[in-house]
């Protein structure tokens, strides 16, 4: 479960950045997670839980996560019809070639978080 590895980093980047902005508390965790990234927003929402509260984390502890979802698009490189596809691999609805090139879905990154400088 490679979501417990990431979330102790995004945690930990956004202690980091926030303690150095002299914050007090975050108070929101906004993410952006492609449906083709690999990762569950189940999976992540728990370990955010595991992660927030631990004793270096005090930063953290009442924070909230919000996982905003990448939807996949692809588009063919032979007709350019542009599509939603399932999976990695991606099947041209027109044409019935892998021959789409995926333009979106494969996103991980934080998007934003919101801090107070009091608690
Ligand atoms: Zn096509």
């Amino acid at each position: 479960m490679h979501e417990m590895a990431l979330m102790g980093e995004i945690v930990h980047l956004i202690e980091q950045d926030a303690r150095s902005k002299e914050m007090k508390q975050v108070k929101k965790v906004e993410l952006l997670v492609g449906t083709l990234s690999n990762v569950l927003p189940d999976a992540l929402q728990f370990a955010f839980d595991v992660y927030k509260v631990q004793a270096d984390n005090c930063l953290t502890a009442d924070a909230e996560l919000v996982i905003h979802m990448e939807r996949a698009r692809a588009i063919c490189a032979i007709c350019g019809k542009e599509y939603e596809p399932a999976t990695k691999i991606t099947q041209c609805p027109t044409c019935l070639l892998p021959s789409g090139n995926i333009v979106a879905g494969e996103t991980f990154r934080i998007l934003a978080y919101e801090g107070s400088l009091t608690t």
